[in-house]
């Protein structure tokens, strides 16, 4: 019989999978001897039975019993007692932190009977109808679905009735008629009334924790973060603490270190008298934890040393939540803490030095995607800036928007094109659409680690919050700075995640200092001395080359001073646009091999000089470059403006020889489907001088670099190929070119002729293709597109959206790559290729190049480099150190 539920002191850390990360690390800090609150998880193998059948495995309720025994047990309480009731909450906890997507029922097992109990041991008949209270509204709506405005309208009214605008202002009277009220209710939207029996209650808030992994939210949630679907979650059980039980109780919010900055030092937020919901819903500011030793020195002192624990145990940034009731302390979660990328570097760099991980363990710890969010723009400092307030630094980068002030106008501002800054007082899980399309988020109460705050540093988005100078009125869509302006729906303010700042109007931006770094800048900063440390150890760890896929001289050396190893592509197609146009023009209409020969001959020496520059800004390194690919009518003008110029210039009785040649060109060569038609080897095959002249141009090129002392390594690479006669009957030409050229000039240039691999049949026939080629080139781009059907230039536009949301795949096939269908394929490929040419060198420089998860696939395929924008060069160096870390 399956294990269904484990004992607090049963678990451990390593049960993440069973028992959810907030379960695993409880049982992690009962074990550790930590004051935990006794309870009991309940598997996510339960919750996925549960899920699967509709209904639970049998043996749960069983289970359950037992342990709700031993709990009794341990606290001296009963469920249900109407003298001295036990009280339990009832949490998610998911493999994988999705904070606040899923439920929670607090204060279980109140009832008519044992609300009298609480009142009678807390000594507080206040509080037991005010939990009485909480919990019929929680009840209500997360169990029973009943939609929560009903609740909080009754309790307006009831504010109103008093005079009030605060809860606190309610009195006994007024809760215990509250609580009749929402009785009331329930039984008018639920049919039902209220369930009395403790154990009805408690299995009902379990199949709500269970159903809440299906939210929307939570799915959206799980795409957004790339979290398992099939996972489902643990639903803990755990004695209920209270730290809203007068001024010598309180509840709080804490990490080992900054997770904005990764300093060092202990930081978080205590309220007084509040459970922990207030304090991550940031409904009242609270105090920093230096402010609460003042409050409360002993439990102050002892979360000091708790958290110095946790973290030598878990040997990593931990936070943590907790609670003070009547002045002792209880810990009610820990994990490993979210940090932003500033803080994973420094964090990771600051544990090497003080001798709690290796250099290893670092690079494991930090990943390409926080290194890119270190190279956004920042905000320039130089520039005057109208300030509005200063908020907390609650997630690091600059955005810039149109402030809207609900999630519904942040969704559709930007599905029309707009940037905006979504502002509200504080955030809830409801806001997650507006988030996630939103440059920004502003919130004018919270801390660090209130909603807001956590879910932004999640998602790498800009976040400012608690900027308590705004009076936020969501209702008219504005927000007025105290003692100055109001910014309306609409207008445009800027906010600096980084300094909390927030800003009138649109503020220029400027680079990272990690950008200024790679760029040679010698800067002074420890995030850059973090950074720099874990880029050596990534290039000393990994195996796979990273080269760049540049096409001008200037990107090359940029490329070279982000630590590219050469250049994987260098598309030559926009080299025949601009001026040059006009000599393509010639080549395309010339009627007879003269008139092409001679705008050949014209187009040598540009190519030439092209291909000096790169060749000088790579020295010494590998140079590919790719043969012209595009269809050749993309070098003509549009087929409808030239018919409609011609339509023009014949009404006003002109003669236009040139232009009607030109139409005719344009009308041969149109296709329907240009992506498949004469593109790549096949222009080469069918219009062979435009080829050798531009292998002509890079031999030659190289030659000068050689006789000028230069060491250029050239290699040639044959686009769109399919069949090994394809390249062989263009590789035939290429070496006669260079046998010309090796003797015109007396060099010997070294270089190398391969392909590109990104058609299916190409990579099914590798092997014949390998024999005749030095090296493969993946252009997943085009593999992508070949394999699924999917032309690269509408699809995404038009239903990748739908075929994201019914999960056909997690994410764009053209941003990550495919791994089971087209990955199959790069693995055969260079299986077959291998096989057949051991010196053959593999390599890739589509899109995918540069994307983390598909550079650890290339890695473990066994390509020699991957090949990527400049920008992306640092990106995948880390990333091929940490894939060899695997
Ligand atoms: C590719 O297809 O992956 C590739 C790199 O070539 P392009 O994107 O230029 O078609
Ligand atoms: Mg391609």
């Amino acid at each position: 019989m399956s294990t269904y539920v484990y004992d607090f002191a049963d678990g451990s850390m390593d049960l993440k999978d069973l028992l959810g990360g907030k379960g695993a690390n409880l049982a992690e800090m009962t074990t550790l001897g930590l004051p935990v609150p006794p309870g009991f998880t309940i598997t996510t193998e339960a919750c996925r039975a549960h899920l699967q059948e509709g209904s639970d495995p049998e043996a749960l309720a069983a289970q359950v019993s037992q342990h709700l025994v031993t709990l009794e047990r341990a606290t001296g309480r009963r469920l249900g007692d109407p003298t001295d009731p036990l009280l339990v909450s009832v949490r998610s906890g998911a493999r994988f932190s999705m904070p606040g997507m899923m439920e929670t029922v607090l204060n279980v097992g109140l009832n008519d009977h044992s609300v009298e109990g609480l009142a009678g041991q807390s000594d507080d008949e206040r509080f037991a109808y005010d939990s009485y209270r909480r919990l019929l509204q929680m009840f209500g709506s997360t169990v029973l679905g009943i939609e929560d405005g009903v609740f909080s309208r009754a309790l307006d009214a009831a504010k109103q009735t008093r005079g009030s605008e605060l809860d606190v202002d309610l009195g006994t009277e007024d809760l215990r008629a509250l609580v009749a009220t929402y009785k009331g209710l329930i039984e008018e939207h639920d049919g039902d009334p209220f369930p009395q029996d403790p154990r009805e209650q408690l299995d009902l808030a379990i199949h709500a924790v269970f159903d809440s992994w299906n939210t929307d939210r939570a799915v959206l949630y799980r795409r957004q973060e790339h979290i398992p679907e099939d996972l489902g979650t643990a639903v803990n059980v755990q004695a209920m603490v209270f730290g809203n039980l007068g001024t010598d109780s309180g509840s709080g919010v804490a990490f080992t270190r900054d997770p904005a900055t990764g300093k060092r030092g202990v930081y978080g937020d205590y309220l007084q008298n509040a459970q922990g919901e207030d304090v991550v819903a940031g409904i009242r500011n609270t105090v920093s934890l230096t402010d609460m030793a003042a409050l409360d020195r002993t439990s102050h002192d002892e979360l000091l040393a708790i958290m110095e624990k946790l973290e030598k145990h878990f040997r990593d940034m931990c936070d943590i939540e907790f609670t003070v009731e009547h002045g002792r302390l209880w810990m009610l979660q820990t994990r490993v803490g979210k940090r932003t990328p500033e803080a994973a570097f420094r964090i990771a760099e600051n544990m090497v030095d003080e001798g709690m991980i290796d250099l290893d363990e670092a690079l494991r710890r930090v990943t390409g995607a926080q290194l890119a969010q270190l190279m956004f723009p920042r905000f320039d400092h130089s520039v005057p800036r109208t300030l509005l307030a200063k908020g907390m630094n609650a997630s690091p980068g600059a955005a810039v928007g149109k402030a809207v002030f609900d999630w519904a106008t942040a969704v559709e501002w930007v599905e029309r094109g707009e940037d905006v800054i979504l502002v509200r007082k504080e955030t809830s899980p409801d806001d997650l659409h507006g988030m996630v399309v939103a440059k920004g988020i502003l919130t004018s109460r919270g801390g660090k680690t209130s909603h807001a705050a956590v879910v932004a540093r999640g998602m790498g988005r800009t976040c400012v919050c608690g900027a308590a100078a705004l009076d936020v009125d969501t209702r008219n869509a504005q927000f007025t700075v105290r003692g100055g302006p109001t910014i309306r729906e609409g207008d445009v303010i800027s906010i600096d995640g980084t300094t909390g700042e927030v800003f009138a109007g649109g503020v220029p931006v400027t680079d990272s200092a990690v950008v200024r770094w790679f760029e040679g800048d010698d800067v002074d900063d420890p995030l850059v001395h973090a950074v720099a440390r874990l880029m050596e150890h990534a290039d000393n760890t990994r195996r796979l080359l990273v080269r760049a896929n540049a096409d001008t001289a200037d990107d090359a050396a940029r490329a070279r001073r982000f630590g590219a190893q050469g250049i994987g592509l260098c598309r030559t197609e926009h080299m025949f646009l601009g001026e040059r146009r006009e000599l393509v023009e010639h080549l395309i209409v010339a009627e007879a091999q003269e008139g092409r020969d001679k705008a050949l001959a014209e187009l040598l020496p540009l190519q030439k000089a092209d291909f000096m520059a790169i060749l000088e800004a790579m020295d010494g390194l590998p140079v590919t470059i790719r043969l012209i690919d595009p269809p050749l009518h993309e070098f003509l003008p549009d087929i409808t403006e030239l018919s409609v110029n011609l339509a023009l210039a014949d009404a006003h009785g002109h003669r236009n020889k040139r232009q009607r040649k030109l139409l005719e060109a344009v009308q041969r060569l149109h296709e329907q489907n240009p992506m498949l038609g004469l593109r790549g080897v096949r222009l080469g095959i069918v219009i062979p001088g435009l080829f050798t002249m531009q292998a002509r141009a890079i031999l030659e090129a190289a030659a000068e670099r050689i006789q000028a002392g230069g060491d250029p390594h050239p290699e040639i690479m044959i686009p769109l190929v399919g069949s090994v006669r394809e390249l062989d009957l263009v590789k035939g030409r290429i070496l006669e070119v260079a046998a010309d050229v090796r003797s015109e000039t007396g060099v010997e240039v070294p270089f190398h002729v391969g392909t590109m691999i990104e058609l299916p049949r190409a990579a099914l026939t590798a092997d014949a293709i390998g024999r005749s080629a030095d090296f493969f080139s993946f252009g997943t781009n085009d593999l992508t597109q070949m394999t699924w059907g999917f032309s690269r230039d509408d699809v995404e536009a038009s239903f990748f959206s739908t075929y994201l949301e019914q999960g056909v795949f997690q994410v764009s096939p053209f941003e990550s790559l495919d791994t089971e269908g087209v990955g199959a394929l790069v693995r055969l490929a260079a299986e077959r290729g291998r096989e057949a040419n051991p010196d053959l060198h593999l390599g890739v420089c589509g899109e995918h190049g540069g994307d983390p998860d598909s550079i650890h696939f290339f890695d473990d395929a066994g390509l020699d480099y991957v090949s990527c924008s400049p920008f992306r060069v640092p990106v995948a160096r880390l990333e091929a150190g940490r894939s060899t870390l695997e």
